[in-house]
């Protein structure tokens, strides 16, 4: 199958009230688990890109990979780029093929998230790509200090600016903090959906929730249900992949184990996530 847009897959998503699921990848096997879970399940899916696996000649090789799982795949599959900080990276991946980027600038002032938003949509004119931007500012759930969440109540999405945002950057897209927060979480969120309401009820394009990993089901039911499209998943398959690599490391008599038989079980145990993720987010069956 071509790669899809995420505009149209949003689209959908919005007026049927169910979500899609980003998950960003990182090798061949994510690629590989992501695309053929959603096949699987005939889900509509997005395949997210983050800048260290995209450094010099990677991004060649994560591009090929996740094209190649995209054209293979009987579901629709739309390959993003998650998180630029520049127009020169939302270029590098527009230029070698993907169908969606997003820019974040929510850490800038009001006018110059908008100047920045509005200057990829811009250079990406005519080239049938999708913008997503993000206003508010979702944070990280664990520093490295362990001190606790960076996110606070003034990073949480103003719905009074939301109409003016969209209306000026003209993003396809609109990623909200409404209370989640990248990576772990130290203590459950607590989302604002009364914040969320308030937000659908002004834009004009379909709203976009990071920091999806760790945040908890009916939470998560109660976005989609008020206006979330589109779910970002990482931290939660890495958590999953990871403490099962640590349980096999550990059970080894000697450390020359081979690659592929190795990563059989964490690899089992990271798709049993992105099978629930696609399940739970409504979007089995979509594609
Ligand atoms: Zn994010």
């Amino acid at each position: 199958m071509a790669l899809v847009n995420m505009k149209e897959m949003l689209a959908d998503a919005s007026l049927k009230h169910y979500a899609i699921g980003m998950f960003d990848v990182s090798d061949l096997e994510m690629v590989r688990a992501v695309v053929q879970e959603a096949e699987t399940l005939r889900a509509p899916v997005i395949l997210g890109a983050l800048a260290p696996d995209l450094e010099g000649d990677r991004l060649e090789y994560w591009f090929a990979l996740a094209s190649l799982a995209a054209k293979k795949s009987s579901a629709p599959v739309c390959i993003h780029l998650d998180h630029a900080n520049t127009l020169m990276e939302v270029m590098r991946a527009a230029d070698i093929g993907f169908s969606s980027v997003m820019l974040d600038a929510s850490s800038s002032p009001f006018d110059e998230n908008i100047r920045r938003s509005r200057e990829v949509v811009d250079a990406l004119k005519g080239r049938d790509i999708t913008v997503e931007a993000e206003l508010g500012h979702v944070g990280n759930g664990w520093v490295g200090s362990g001190e606790g969440s960076e996110s606070g109540p003034d990073m949480l999405t103003e719905p009074e600016k939301v109409a003016e945002f969209v209306e000026r950057t003209k993003v396809d897209a609109l990623a909200v903090s409404i209370g989640t927060a990248h990576g772990v979480y130290i203590k459950a969120p607590e989302l604002d959906i009364d914040r969320l309401q308030k937000i659908t009820a002004v834009s004009d394009v379909p709203l976009v929730l990071h920091g999806g990993s760790g945040t908890p089901e009916d939470q998560l039911q109660r976005a989609i249900a008020n206006g979330i499209c589109k779910i970002n998943i990482y931290s939660e398959m890495l958590n999953a992949w990871n403490s099962r690599m640590l349980t096999e490391l550990q059970a080894l008599p000697h450390m020359a184990a081979w690659p592929a038989v190795l990563r059989k079980n964490p690899d089992a145990a990271m798709r049993e996530v992105i099978r629930n993720k696609i399940r739970f987010f409504g979007s089995a069956g979509k594609a």
